[in-house]
């Protein structure tokens, strides 16, 4: 938009000052993406969303996870329902499998690209899983009300990425994805 000269809108050079000024501002300190408004990115988020982007271009259900502790990545899993042909593994349960055996999960966090389900869910209150960060709940809204009637702390992203990597895999595959989530195929 031009600027009419005379008018109250800043001058250029005030706008240039601006400009010098926002690269200290703290907030554009963090990667790309906390420049454009969002948060900055969690590693251990985006080793579960690198889980679903790779089972997708495996053909298989692009919903992956990830537990670590402190910040720092235990295991990595994805959906391997069509890749092996295992209807129990679910992106949680690959990343706890691959996590093999934990004296304690207190320490822990839970990360995965989608709301978990029933399954998941149990095994998140019987491992005595803490804290769920789950990239979005719009396509699937799984069992937050019983995870936080345990005690488990819920955080949802809305990460716009995996709500699409979602809504995309379930128009191509609607029985493949009423297959994972115990439902009758729409229709
Ligand atoms: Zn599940």
């Amino acid at each position: 938009m031009l600027i009419p000269p005379g008018s109250d809108a800043p001058s250029a050079a005030a706008q240039i000052d601006r400009m010098r000024e926002w690269p200290h501002d703290p907030r554009t300190r963090a990667p790309a993406a906390a420049a454009e408004g969002h948060p900055p990115l969690d590693p251990a988020f985006e080793a579960a969303y690198q889980a679903a982007q790779k089972s997708l271009n495996e053909g298989g259900i692009p919903i992956g996870a990830a537990l670590a502790r402190d910040g720092v990545v235990i295991a990595t899993g994805h959906n391997e329902r069509v890749q092996n042909g295992d209807p129990i593994a679910h992106g949680e349960m690959s990343a706890l499998r691959a996590a093999g055996r934990q004296k304690s999960y207190r320490d822990t966090t839970l990360y995965t690209t989608l709301a978990p389900c029933a399954m998941c869910t149990g095994t998140i209150i019987q491992f005595k899983i803490p804290r769920v960060v789950v990239g979005e709940a719009r396509t699937f809204d799984g069992e937050f009300d019983l995870l936080r009637s345990r005690g488990v702390e819920v955080v949802v992203l809305d990460d716009p990425r995996c709500v699409d990597m979602m809504r995309a895999f379930q128009e191509d595959n609607p029985e493949l994805w009423a297959e994972d989530i115990a439902e009758d195929p729409a229709g």
